[in-house]
């Protein structure tokens, strides 16, 4: 069994960038029905094992890639957001991102622009690749399509339209603006130890 994380900030801390009421919703509703749906299929998956029936392998081995990549992002986002936190990104993290993208501004444009077309329904996430050893940037389509093996999530941005739509309707590129002034970079330096 997986447990919701807990908000660690009030559910209006967020705004003007991100309103209580798509957050309230983000939150309350969506991510708890990620987490829910992954325990149902998570006890499936033990109820299978006991009874040695696999007839419906295949549907709950989906099942637990979408449904479990999706609570597991969600808690991620929620947890690299923040208010008011005074934070850069660490020296090790920036001396990376110089690294793996030139300079800071060359990671964000080219975060902006890939989470601008992310298909239909996705995330843009910034990744630390071990066997590559360097940072990337992946688009990722639903919650479990596109990744690379391995690869360690540091900042994600969620680019299903339920978690902008309410607030930025169609603007995607007015949505990812304003996530840059709530990144929680504590979490995201604290995710860069390896
Ligand atoms: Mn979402």
């Amino acid at each position: 069994m997986i447990k919701m994380i807990k908000l660690p900030y009030s559910i209006d801390a967020l705004e003007p960038y991100y309103s209580a009421e798509t957050l309230d919703l983000h939150y309350n509703i969506l991510y708890k029905g990620y987490v829910d749906n992954t325990n149902s299929t998570l006890a499936m998956l033990d109820n299978a094992r006991k009874t040695g029936d696999f007839s419906n392998i295949k549907c709950l081995e989906k099942n637990l890639s979408f449904f479990g990549s999706g609570a597991i992002l969600h808690q991620l986002f929620f947890e690299n957001l923040g208010a008011d936190i005074p934070v850069k990104p660490s020296l090790k993290l920036m001396k990376q991102i110089s690294q793996d993208f030139g300079n800071f501004d060359n990671f964000k444009n080219q975060f902006v622009e890939a989470a601008k077309v992310v298909e239909a329904s996705g995330w843009c996430l910034l990744v630390w690749v071990p066997i590559f050893n360097k940072l990337e940037i992946l688009q990722c389509e639903k919650h479990q399509d596109l990744t690379l093996w391995g690869c360690k999530p540091l900042l994600v941005l969620d680019m299903w339209e339920h978690s902008y739509y309410l607030q930025y309707k169609t603007s995607r590129p007015n949505y990812i603006n304003a996530f840059w002034n709530i990144i929680n970079w504590n979490e995201v330096n604290k995710r860069f130890i390896y």
